[in-house]
């Protein structure tokens, strides 16, 4: 039996994508700015794709742009926020100390320019950001806000909302900008509600195929692109679509959008069963919070086993989870260490990451695997 619960790294392409992906390759495999009927169709094909992520996240369709993914979704917000806002005194950035490296990297880019402030505004013990203190931190010299909506590692659920409804009311020129790739297509996002000026989403972690992403940028808002040359995508993301994974990124939306509550309600089920399973372990630490948390993600950590030793003990039972991005060089996990969580449990930290078919059977393998390789690995120490 084979058991991934690894879907915040990705998820298994659901089968409308697929069939999307393949009808796009060898059928509408025209390039949508060619003016014949082969280039129409999947023109249409961008258009149908566009119109679905719009809806997920509320928005008019001409907001979205379709990019490689999120990585680059978050660099192009970050550097053409910079060049476009970035001027004079405006030099200063607020940014959670816990986001995903395709933030945190452009943003440290930026400041080792010696141009630009950067504040970054760290997680309590349960990974979440708080709003007084992002509030604290921005003033009229901050051209940039950015939080993420679930944390990748640990699923904290942070309050953009409040915290961008803050930071306009003061300063409403300031880009607020919230990767949302975690949260998306898990927990409703309606983009006028949060105050978010970008949005970035990505096709893998909903069951698309890899290589696509979006991004939600509200209108009026300058973001300048990073790719230039033919202007497709209203100029912020030149370069010829790649038509089969837009359209097979939209299948999946489309797939995902009238389940999404009962899929939410099925993960917290599956969450709490685990949590369950896991606390009759004296040796298994819990790192996630508790509220505010998104059921979709589990950190915890295996006292005295090293992360990778027993993500390999549990390959070799055949369920696949992460260390949780954590300590691949010898580096802790730095959202763990942000958070407080001692070095010698950010050591074994465990992600596990369930998706909408994860099924109770799969977490009693995992529990029994877990009970297993600490009895086994404990002992060889
Ligand atoms: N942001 C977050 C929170 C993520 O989890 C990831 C994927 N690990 C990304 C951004 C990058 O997404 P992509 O693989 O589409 O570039």
């Amino acid at each position: 039996m084979n058991v991934y619960l690894d879907n915040a790294a990705t998820t298994k392409p659901c089968e409308p994508a697929v069939t999307a992906v393949f009808q796009n390759m060898v059928e509408d495999f025209g390039n949508p700015s060619s003016l014949h009927k082969v280039g129409l169709n999947a023109e249409n094909n961008v258009t149908d794709a566009r119109k679905a992520i719009a809806a997920a996240l509320v928005c008019d369709p001409k907001c979205i742009t379709f990019t490689s993914g999120a990585t680059e979704a978050n660099n192009t917000i970050i550097f053409g926020a910079a060049r476009n806002y970035g001027r004079r005194n405006k030099k200063k950035i607020v940014v959670s100390a816990v986001e995903h490296p395709s933030v945190s990297e452009p943003i440290k880019m930026l400041e080792q320019t010696g141009e630009y402030t950067v504040v970054r505004i760290m997680p309590d013990r349960n990974g979440e950001i708080s709003a007084e203190d992002f509030a604290a931190a921005v003033d009229e010299n901050t051209f940039l806000v950015s939080c993420m909506m679930v944390n990748n590692e640990t699923g904290a659920i942070n309050p953009v909302k409040k915290i961008f409804s803050a930071v306009k009311k003061n300063y409403p020129d300031c880009v607020t900008h919230c990767d949302a790739v975690q949260a998306f297509m898990k927990l409703p996002i309606k983009s006028a509600d949060i105050y978010a000026d970008a949005i970035v989403v990505s096709g893998h972690k909903v069951h698309a195929v890899k290589g696509v992403g979006a991004m939600y940028i509200k209108k009026g808002v300058r973001i300048a692109p990073l790719v230039y040359g033919g202007g497709q995508e209203n100029g912020l993301r030149s370069g010829t679509e790649p038509v089969p994974l837009i359209a097979g990124f939209g299948a999946a939306v489309r797939a995902l959008m009238s389940t999404m509550k009962t899929a939410y309600n099925n993960a917290e089920t599956i969450n709490n069963y685990l949590l369950k399973g896991l606390s009759k372990f004296d040796f298994v630490k819990i790192n996630s919070g508790m509220d505010n948390h998104c059921p979709y993600i589990l950190n915890f950590s295996v006292e005295g086993i090293r992360s990778e030793i027993m993500l390999h003990y549990l390959e070799s039972r055949g369920i696949y989870v992460s260390s949780g991005s954590a300590c691949s060089k010898g580096v802790h996990s730095s959202v763990l260490t942000a958070m407080g969580v001692p070095g010698r449990l950010a050591d074994s930290a465990i992600r596990v990451s369930i998706c909408r078919t994860t099924t109770v059977g799969e977490i009693d393998a995992l529990i029994n695997a877990l009970r297993d390789g600490y009895a086994s690995l404990a002992k060889t120490k």
